[in-house]
């Protein structure tokens, strides 16, 4: 089997290129380089610099190497960056995803995974969060992923592209050997900020806001192992490989922790002091969001491996010692 990734470089890219070397599967990694790193790209993989808006370089790769499946990370993902530039998001994200697909179309590829979101819920009805709630986006970002999602509905029906749709919760940790892992520059995700801060790169974290509706009144967020993300999308490919529908899946742990937890939790496993500061909320920020990830369970027979604990030890074990 051979699997082409775009940004194959990236997160969670790269984290998943491992996990197809390890199980020998052939993989072709895509990735423009301009937020990746080349040193996350596995060194048993084969790796084009090409970028998703190159539409005529893409088919040509597609017609060469012939994946029998692509999986799509490549993307702009900050949020607040998405606000003040929808249209480097517009841009990137929906035109570019939808050179991929359409090249895909082309070069006769019907098996597509795409990296999406669960901001595609906007503030959620309910909690845990199934794939039944009305998508309802507020912010840039979440449009061009939901955007992207209509693409591949639509051509499922018209030409039988059939994908899988992956609404990921909030990305953390890094692979346990340590040689791959969060490495975003500017960094605005928690768990990296908090462990910066454990290592004395940062004064202190900043926590937005503590009169939510929670427990302690702090945002709650359901953290997940890239890994598990990682395992997921081979899932995804097993399941379309076996002539599965089209579907729309949540990846998440159905565990919320807030950000005070994610604080105390981080203090105890690097034994170092982490200043932090209360400040104002953050814009568009929901109180809670958690998964209901059954039918991931149901469907891809996935369920995630690492608990919370484990999440902040390989995220530390990375932070520690990052490679690039
Ligand atoms: N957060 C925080 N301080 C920070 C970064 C994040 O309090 O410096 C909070 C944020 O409000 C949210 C949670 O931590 O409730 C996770 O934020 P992150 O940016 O990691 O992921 P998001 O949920 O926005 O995808």
């Amino acid at each position: 089997m051979k699997i082409l990734v775009t940004g194959g470089a990236g997160y969670i890219g790269s984290h998943f290129v491992n996990l197809l070397v390890s199980k020998n599967i052939e993989a072709v990694v895509i990735d423009n380089l301009s937020r990746g790193h080349i040193e996350a790209v596995n060194k048993n993989s084969v790796f084009e610099k090409v970028d998703i808006l190159e539409y005529e370089r893409i088919l040509n790769l597609l017609a060469y190497h012939k994946p029998d499946a692509v999986v799509h990370f490549a993307a702009f993902a900050y949020v607040g960056e998405s606000v003040e530039n929808p249209l480097l998001y517009y841009n990137n994200n929906v035109i570019g995803s939808y050179n991929l697909i359409k090249a895909c179309k082309e070069a006769g590829i019907k098996k597509f995974v795409f990296s999406s979101t669960c901001s595609i819920y906007g503030n959620p009805e309910s909690i845990p969060i199934n794939e039944e709630q009305k998508p309802d986006p507020i912010n840039p970002y979440a449009n061009t992923k939901l955007a992207i999602e209509k693409i591949l509905n639509d051509f499922d029906r018209a030409y039988g592209i059939k994908y899988i749709s992956l609404r990921y919760f909030n990305a953390a940790g890094a692979d346990p050997n340590g040689l791959i892992g969060e490495s975003h520059l500017p960094e605005p995700h928690l768990i990296p900020i908090i462990l910066e801060t454990a290592l004395g790169k940062r004064e202190k974290v900043n926590v937005f806001g503590n009169d939510y509706k929670t427990l302690d009144g702090t945002c709650i967020r359901d953290y997940i192992h890239v890994n598990d993300l990682a395992s997921a999308h081979l899932k995804a490919i097993d399941y379309l490989h076996n002539a599965g529908e089209s579907q729309i899946i949540n990846l998440g742990t159905g565990i919320g922790n807030s950000v005070l937890e994610i604080i105390n939790r981080s203090i105890n496993i690097t034994g170092k002091k982490i200043n932090f500061m209360v400040v104002e909320r953050r814009k568009g920020d929901p109180a809670v969001l958690v998964a209901d990830y059954s039918k991931a369970q149901n469907q891809l027979n996935w369920k995630p491996e690492f608990s919370i604990d484990q999440i902040i030890s390989t995220a530390w074990n990375w932070h520690q010692n990052p490679k690039y």
